[in-house]
């Protein structure tokens, strides 16, 4: 018997997975593969040497994934006459719409858990139902929970019977690389420079400023490391010196126990602050160092307060309440009961 020729729609977290397990079997034909950009998997299909034909959804985005480099060997139209069934993993919705062309050439599909039940036949389980899939166009799987959970329930059906079932579903939120489901046990890099040394620039043309941000799952303050260019020599004592004296400025030990962001946003509600809000950063004394005479430390910012006390300046400001400066701030420090 010849082999069922198949293709793989959708490159991305099942569908690769799919386009593994289709090519790993003896009697089945892996066509290729269709996705609608150079995505991270697509790029790493490349880099592997492209052991599947990569297809593209839309004509009009070829020359996206060829302009990287990337050779493609047709359109969704091209690999649809070369097969005889569709595993469609695009993202839920797509899949109904590539429904039409499946139709238009007379190939079979099978669906995953994101399309609506209607896309398909039959909703279907390989264990539980596979024969009311027999010979029908097109399927819908199972989504990932139901089909894991449906394969203990019919095995125990199957043997003695099964009048009720309750689940408990403890899901993971985001598989890893789902950005658009927000940061979720991931690091995500922003170009350089970052906004905040641009702004630093506009706020103080003077000094040169560029740097990195690295956006972390974490809620409770940021830490900034700094490298400043002095530009008269400066010694350990006296940087610290400088930030023990500044009023919003909080030095802190890590041989105190001060050693992360959680620690200070503790220590605020120790001290019975409003919602643990400190207004002041913390520098990390045990961070100050140098490379040559440029001076390096790492800082605590406590995001959801720390801009508080320079709004209230800026009130100040603009309403012309206080035209020296440092009796401005002071007052505003006064207020909220800083130093
Ligand atoms: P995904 O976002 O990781 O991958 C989808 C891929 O489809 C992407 O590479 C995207 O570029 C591509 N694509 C977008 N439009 C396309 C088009 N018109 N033609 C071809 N490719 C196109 O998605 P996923 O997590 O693999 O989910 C796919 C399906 O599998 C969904 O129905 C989802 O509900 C289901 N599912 C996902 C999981 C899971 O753990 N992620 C588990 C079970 C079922």
């Amino acid at each position: 018997m010849s082999k069922v020729k198949v293709a793989v729609a959708g490159y991305g977290v099942i569908g690769q997975r799919l386009a593994d397990g289709v090519a790993l079997q003896g009697d089945m034909e892996l066509v290729g593969v269709v996705d609608a950009a150079p995505t991270l998997a697509v790029r790493a299909l490349h880099e592997k040497g492209m052991p599947y034909r990569l297809f593209c959804a839309m004509p009009e985005k070829i020359s996206d994934i060829e302009r990287v480099g990337i050779p493609v060997s047709g359109t969704m139209d091209d690999i649809l006459k070369e097969v005889d069934i569709v595993l469609d993993a695009t993202p839920g919705g797509i899949g109904e719409k590539n429904k039409e062309a499946y139709i238009k050439y007379g190939k079979k599909a099978i669906f995953q858990g994101g399309e609506k039940n209607e896309v398909a036949d039959v909703f279907f389980h390989g264990y539980a139902n596979y024969e009311k899939g027999i010979g029908k166009n097109f399927l819908k799987l199972t989504s990932c929970n139901t089909t894991g959970f449906i394969r203990a329930v019919d095995c125990l059906d199957r043997a003695v019977g099964v009048e009720k079932v309750v689940v408990t579903i403890i899901r993971r939120v985001a598989d890893p690389g789902d950005t658009h489901r927000g940061l979720v046990d991931m690091l995500m890099v922003d170009p350089i420079p970052s906004h905040q040394a641009v702004d630093l620039m506009l706020i103080m043309p003077h000094v040169k400023a560029t740097g990195i941000l690295v956006h972390t799952p974490v809620t409770h303050g940021q830490i900034i490391t700094l490298v400043v260019t002095p530009k008269r020599e400066i010694t350990r004592e006296k940087a610290l010196e400088l930030f023990n004296e500044h009023p919003r400025i909080r030095v802190v030990r890590i041989a105190d126990g001060f050693n992360s962001n959680t620690s200070l946003f503790q220590y605020g509600r120790f001290l019975g602050k409003p919602r643990g809000d400190l207004y002041e950063i913390a520098v990390f004394e045990e961070t100050i160092g140098f490379s040559g005479q440029d001076i390096v430390f790492a800082i605590n910012i406590p995001q959801e307060s720390v801009t508080i006390p320079e709004t209230i300046d800026g009130v100040r400001a603009c309403m012309e309440m206080q035209t020296d400066r440092l009796e401005a701030v002071s007052l505003t420090n006064r207020y909220l009961g800083m130093r």
